[in-house]
């Protein structure tokens, strides 16, 4: 049995997310985030990464990245959350989704998306709803950028 089901998302509510089926232990690998395996330059010369912010674009190393945005990868439809109970994790060339902490059966699967602080952070709201939610998909050791407040949380857990 799967341990996720796609649903449609409370987090973002025009799209689907994927749910847990079961209780999930931390540090369970959930799900592989598969993709198709591109050159740096592939990616730096493609329109489809311009606009946008490479939500789906993995750096996997100085050589490669991995373009997750296809059919066949499940694992994309996970959304952001600034409480987030997933993580990416890889190895090589493979990159999968792990539990960063015990996760309730029918708990929406979320992950950091990671993305940095820049002066376009607004184009994404985030609306994951969660106590400490900043408001943008920004990545955890950014936020303080965006609200003076995660500045102290931050210390406090450090
Ligand atoms: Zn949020």
């Amino acid at each position: 049995m799967k341990l996720y089901r796609i649903k449609k998302s409370n987090i973002d509510r025009n799209g689907r997310g994927l749910y847990a089926t079961k209780d999930i232990k931390e540090g369970t690998r959930i799900i592989d985030y598969v993709g198709k395996i591109i050159t740096k330059k592939q990616s730096e010369e493609s329109e489809k990464f311009d606009n946008s912010k490479p939500i789906y674009l993995f750096n996997l190393n100085n050589k490669y990245d991995l373009d997750g945005n296809v059919s066949w990868n499940t694992a994309r439809l996970i959304n952001h959350s600034c409480l987030n109970n997933c993580d990416y994790e890889g190895q090589g060339l493979k990159l999968w989704v792990v539990a960063i902490k015990d996760i309730k059966k029918g708990d929406e699967l979320t992950c950091d998306y990671g993305f940095g602080y820049d002066s376009d952070y607004k184009q994404f709201p985030c609306k994951c709803g969660s106590i400490n939610c900043v408001g943008f998909i920004v990545r955890e050791g950014s936020r303080w950028r965006i609200n003076k407040k995660f500045k102290k949380i931050l210390r406090v857990n450090r």
